[in-house]
């Protein structure tokens, strides 16, 4: 039988992954999304089935009252540029967008997961981050919208749990990267392949030795599927993200080598509060849900490279035409 699942967030670069999965799986799917960072492209294949509807709203708002068997509750800007650029509007979607997943699973009996986040961990000072880190976040620092309403969203959801008894899954997701990012996201795998692509010159933010760990869609999306699923033993947090950690310049050689580019790579100031350090301690994933990632980030950046190249092909013929 298939679930009657509700995705904020869907119709953004992950949330759009995730619900055609689902919907590939027979589950009913409602795709909630305000289209501030999503757009209607990433889920115009999936409008035409029966089984997939999308609704234009905001999680700040009350949602609608309707039941549903599963919330995915995804919905935030994920991205440095695009959560620093309304940073109480960031907050407010973290905080009051728990707040509403969770009234709605507590009156209808729905399971609820909050995507939570690997900045939750701040700028670190344990490496790799295992769940029972508590973090080092500097909480008035240009951030900390993002890592403070993600913080406060965890609690929100353990909170409820212990209060209300709501059915909870809590996943920390570390540097989820795939097609459907938009060339102007900022973050550093579109940009270094749009600059790569286009012969521009590759910006490296400080000196490039700041590490990262990049997981492919594909695999976090199994990953949040799995988490939902586990049995009740299992509410998480737990760390969903790809284990092999590359600096910022070894992902740019990397990039330029992928697109066979000749461009050439500049330094641009470090932002305020961008962590040294992430790579996710994965055990409890591989022992509670028998998950790892499967996708390695070459593999991945050929992907999103193909489709990325393809794209500014045809935006380069029709500019002709
Ligand atoms: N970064 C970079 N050049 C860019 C974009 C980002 O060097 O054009 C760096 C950024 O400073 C950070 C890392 O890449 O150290 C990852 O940045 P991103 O915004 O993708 O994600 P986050 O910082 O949230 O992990």
């Amino acid at each position: 039988m298939g679930q009657r699942i509700l995705v904020t967030g869907g119709a953004g670069f992950l949330g759009s992954h995730l619900c055609e999965e689902l919907h590939d799986r027979g589950h009913d799917i409602w795709c909630l999304d305000n289209l501030e960072t999503g757009t209607e492209d990433n889920i115009e294949h999936l409008k035409r089935f029966a089984r997939f509807r999308f609704v234009r709203g905001d999680v700040r708002d009350p949602f609608p009252d309707m039941a549903f068997d599963r919330i995915y509750n995804l919905a935030c800007p994920a991205s440095p540029r695009h959560y620093q650029a309304d940073p109480i509007g960031t907050m407010k979607t973290s905080v009051f967008g728990a707040i509403n997943a969770l009234e709605l699973a507590r009156k209808t009996g729905a399971r609820v997961l909050q995507t939570s986040t690997s900045e939750i961990y701040g700028d670190p000072e344990v490496h790799p981050q295992p769940e029972e880190y508590v973090g080092a976040v500097n909480c008035t620092g240009i951030r900390a919208c993002y890592d403070e309403g993600k913080r406060a969203a965890e609690t929100l959801f353990f909170d409820y749990h212990r209060e209300h008894g709501v059915g909870i899954r809590v996943a920390r997701l570390f540097n989820s990267y795939g097609t459907r990012m938009q060339a102007g996201d900022g973050r550093v795998i579109p940009n270094f392949i749009d600059q790569a692509l286009r012969g521009e010159p590759i910006t490296i933010y400080g000196d490039g030795s700041q590490t990262r760990s990049f997981c492919y869609v594909t695999d976090t999306v199994e990953g949040l599927i799995r988490l939902m699923e586990a049995d009740d033993s299992c509410i998480g947090p737990v760390n969903i993200g790809n284990p092999i950690e590359f600096t910022i310049s070894e992902l740019a050689a990397l990039v330029i080598e992928r697109t066979g580019s000749s461009s050439p790579v500049i330094r641009r100031p470090l932002p305020q509060d961008d962590p040294k350090l992430r790579r996710p301690d994965i055990r409890m994933a591989r022992a509670l849900l028998g998950w790892e990632p499967v996708v390695g980030l070459e593999e991945g950046l050929d992907r999103v490279i193909a489709v990325a190249r393809e794209m500014l092909d045809d935006g380069d013929r029709s500019e002709r035409a």
